[in-house]
């Protein structure tokens, strides 16, 4: 569907860590043009020298913007700007959050930075970049990405809200995809499992929900995919137009496994 990333516009919320800037990293390498967006902006600084570093591009080829994408006003700015360097071809709704633990042990403020983060802070940068997307396809394939996760497709456990979330960025994929087929855009749905970063550092480390998350997630720290990975098998789905992107190798027995019941 994009045969290449050379020369194109990619913009990555959550770009500072973990799998938003191994994307990052991807498409720099590739060839693209790379707006990073967060909400701390030493670390954002930070995620863009070692960009520059590690792909030997010019600081031209990347833009930084902090916000949160929850606000919608910020999150709309930061589109704004990033279509006056260049017009977006690659749209990637990666930031997001977690706060494990069992259900009435999560804090009411915790319960709404994740629906915050997660499921408006996927919603509002496609809502405020859409205009100019279905503007760009006319002459350019465009691609919007949302990072989901096996919690898409599956429970899981110790991560209600969380799971609430993710299939809510599953059900959005999904109908936007039918609502864009008149153009020549694709939705893609990247749905990884268990992956090394930050992340799994706010995953609940109670023993009894660990126990709980191993019998019915296999979860198991260290097996968890890198972030490289993810990246790499998402860039491949993405060029490809994909709408499921899965990307770990163990995600079809999971499934299995919780199917069984
Ligand atoms: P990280 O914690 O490593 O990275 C999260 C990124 O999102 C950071 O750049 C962070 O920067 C940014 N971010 C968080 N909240 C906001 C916000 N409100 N506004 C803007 N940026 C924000 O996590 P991962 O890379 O692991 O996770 C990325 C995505 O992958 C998430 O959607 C997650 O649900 C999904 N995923 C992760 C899995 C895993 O096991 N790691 C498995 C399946 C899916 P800052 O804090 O500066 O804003």
């Amino acid at each position: 569907f994009i045969p290449s990333l050379s020369g194109k516009h990619v913009l990555i919320t959550g770009a500072s860590t973990g799998i938003g800037l191994s994307l990052s990293k991807k498409s720099l390498q590739e060839g693209a043009f790379v707006t990073l967006v967060a909400r701390k902006s030493d670390k954002l600084e930070e995620a863009a020298r070692f960009l520059i570093k590690e792909v030997q591009c010019s600081p031209n080829r990347i833009l930084t913007k902090v916000s949160d994408v929850g606000d919608y006003a910020a999150i709309a700015r930061v589109i704004e700007e990033a279509l006056t360097w260049r017009p977006i071809d690659v749209l990637i709704c990666n930031a997001g959050i977690t706060r494990s633990g069992f259900f009435e042990d999560v804090s009411v403020e915790d319960l709404n930075a994740v629906v915050q983060t997660n499921l408006l802070g996927t919603v509002y940068p496609v809502h405020a970049a859409l205009p100019s997307l279905k503007e760009r396809s006319r002459s350019h394939p465009v691609a919007i990405v949302f990072i989901g996760s096996l919690a898409s497709l599956a429970w899981l456990y110790g991560s209600s809200v969380y799971t609430g979330t993710k299939h809510a960025v599953k059900g959005i994929a999904e109908s936007l995809a039918m609502e864009l087929v008149p153009f020549n855009m694709r939705v893609n749905l990247v749905c990884p499992g268990f992956v090394e970063s930050a992340f799994l550092d706010d995953v609940s480390t109670d023993p009894e929900l660990v126990e709980g998350m191993r019998w019915t997630c296999l979860y198991d720290r260290r097996r968890a995919q890198s972030a490289d990975e993810v990246a790499k098998t998402s860039i491949a789905g993405i060029k490809a137009g994909s709408f499921l992107i899965t990307t770990t190798p163990y995600l079809g027995s999971l499934i299995a496994v919780l199917t069984r019941g």
